[in-house]
């Protein structure tokens, strides 16, 4: 396998009506082929899951930044989907994420409904 990499891993949420506002902002920030990219229900709330991504695109991709998108109205939150909680499972993912590899990027977004990005939780 030839040795290969890039810069970033950004997670988002399943969510459909996200994804071209998402890929919008990906265009505007990031370079075609420089980020792998991951897609759960839930983003930053299935933690577990994504801490086990990161490490995969840590070993075979020698990434230095992660990018968590959470959003407005999300189904796998429900009714605990209020901004607070986000906000909670963004700081909360930051810190896992960070613990084991301190030397990261990571920024952190909550999307609204709107298109509109709030970033750095
Ligand atoms: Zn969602």
């Amino acid at each position: 396998m030839a040795e290969h990499g890039c810069g970033a891993i950004i997670i988002t949420c399943i969510d459909y009506r996200f994804q071209e506002y998402i890929n919008k902002w990906i265009g505007e920030n990031f370079l075609p082929g420089t980020y792998d990219r991951g897609a759960f229900a839930g983003a930053a709330k299935s933690l577990d899951t994504i801490v086990e991504q990161v490490g995969i695109s840590a070993k075979l991709h020698h990434i230095k930044k992660v990018v968590l998108i959470n959003h407005e109205d999300c189904g796998a939150y429900g009714k605990e989907g209020r901004i607070d909680q986000h906000i909670k499972d963004l700081k909360k993912a930051r810190q896992r994420i960070t613990k084991q590899y301190p030397i990261f990027e990571i920024d952190t977004f909550y999307l609204k409904l709107d298109g509109t990005f709030e970033q750095d939780f």
